[in-house]
């Protein structure tokens, strides 16, 4: 279809993805976004190479190239400093065509921003629904103002304003059982190899590191938690002293060089797969769709794979609109909730939800031939829309 005005709602990664792609195919598309700035949630993100293709195809790939991180190998270790398992992903780019990149989440903004253009972000406008017609969708702003456009996209993440209009009821965030703490160091090999992502587990709970562009590790942190606590930015650094003491002599070393005030605390949530994505003129993409647990690392990728098949359906059909978002639906709805419950899945395996399970998974690691582990990450990339 030719000449379409595309409203979004969210200028997160799903819907500044989603804009550059429907300007690469010559649409009007304006992005409103409730914050008044935008500030990304969360400090790094793993760009597994499904995301990055769609980057690729929007002629993204050499900058991301140049914020991401060089991630050769994934290493599990125990707790107790156990090596469990050693995997050189290389043979994992080889087949799949692309590497992953690990990103900085403000560094990954910053050029899905400047792509799109900042003049065409509307930001301090939260939209508290949407409104539809035989000739045009319209979102509807908490100020009253309305905006028309030939569809409306609602990006607008886990809590989304739109998505109760499409499924045709409000659908609650379901914790996940476990708190996140998140941030950045100065890449240091004392810490970790710099080509490698390393992953401690035990006693139901994890740390991590791995490699970002500009000389820095991305490391996350994750432990089981009743929903609801707090914990100030400035006492960070002793919650997590205390929750992994006992752990091996790197992760020590990661929680002193930790800023605690830059250390983000985040309670995991995601949603049960949607009857629907899409209602006439209206769509839903990214995590106001098929918000997941992100113990896959799918997540950011899915709402880049989500903007790549709308705008495709868009450009390649002419029947309607609504026909286009029906073929959108068609080709996501089953991925993405394959992958919400995957995430879920392991997610229980992870955080102890049935400690023997997770025991059982300790074991498993030792014994998890490499190629198996690759094979699994190829299936997950290749069954994207870039193949
Ligand atoms: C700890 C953690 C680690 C993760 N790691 C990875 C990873 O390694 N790899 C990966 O691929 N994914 C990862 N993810 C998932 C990934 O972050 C999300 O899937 C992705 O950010 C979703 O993007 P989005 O644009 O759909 O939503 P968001 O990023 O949530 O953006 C939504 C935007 O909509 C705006 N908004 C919300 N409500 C309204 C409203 N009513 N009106 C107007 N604007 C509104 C918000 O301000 C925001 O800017 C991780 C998630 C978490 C929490």
């Amino acid at each position: 279809m030719y000449n379409l005005k595309v409203v979004i709602i969210g200028a997160g990664i799903g819907g500044l993805t989603a804009g550059i792609a429907m300007q690469r195919a010559g649409y009007r598309v304006e992005i409103y976004d409730r914050a008044q700035a935008l500030r990304p949630a969360g400090a790094g993100i793993s760009l597994w190479s499904n995301g990055v293709k769609v980057l690729n195809y929007l002629g993204l790939g050499e900058q991301l190239a140049a914020i991401g991180g060089e991630m050769n190998a994934m290493e599990y270790r125990s707790h107790t400093d156990e090596a469990l398992s050693f995997v050189d992903l290389r043979p994992l780019f080889e087949r799949v065509g692309q590497r992953p990149y690990p990103v900085a989440r403000t560094d990954l903004q910053t050029m899905l921003i400047e792509a799109f253009g900042p003049e065409h972000v509307h930001l301090g406008m939260p939209c508290v629904g949407v409104d539809q017609d035989e000739h045009s969708a319209t979102a509807i702003f908490e100020n009253g103002e309305r905006v028309s456009g030939d569809l409306v996209v609602g990006a607008d993440g886990i809590h989304s304003a739109v998505r109760a209009d499409v499924v045709g009821h409000c659908i609650d965030r379901r914790y996940a059982r476990y708190v996140n703490w998140n941030g950045l160091v100065n890449a240091d090999s004392e810490l970790c190899d710099p080509n490698l992502w390393v992953i401690y587990v035990g006693d139901s709970k994890r740390a991590s590191m791995m490699p970002v562009g500009g000389d820095r590790f991305y490391f996350f942190f994750g432990a089981p938690m009743a929903e609801g606590t707090q914990v100030a930015p400035i006492d960070r650094q002793d919650e997590l002293a205390k929750i992994f003491q006992g752990w091996p002599a790197k992760v020590q070393k990661l929680i002193q060089a930790i800023d605690p005030e830059q250390t983000n605390r985040l309670e995991i949530g995601d949603i049960d797969p949607l009857e629907r994505l899409v209602k006439g003129r209206v769509a839903l993409l990214g995590d106001s769709a098929h918000a997941t647990t992100p113990t896959l690392g799918q997540g950011g990728c899915q709402a880049m794979e989500d903007a790549a098949v709308l705008t495709r359906y868009l450009i390649t059909t002419n029947v309607s609109v609504a026909d286009a978002l029906q073929r959108y639906e068609a080709a996501r709805k089953d991925r993405t909730a394959e992958l919400v419950m995957k995430a879920r899945k392991r997610t229980s395996t992870i955080y102890g939800y049935v400690p023997e399970a997770t025991q059982q998974w300790y074991h498993d690691l030792k014994q998890e031939p490499p190629e198996e582990v690759i094979n699994a990450l190829a299936k997950v990339i290749l069954a994207g829309p870039m193949g």
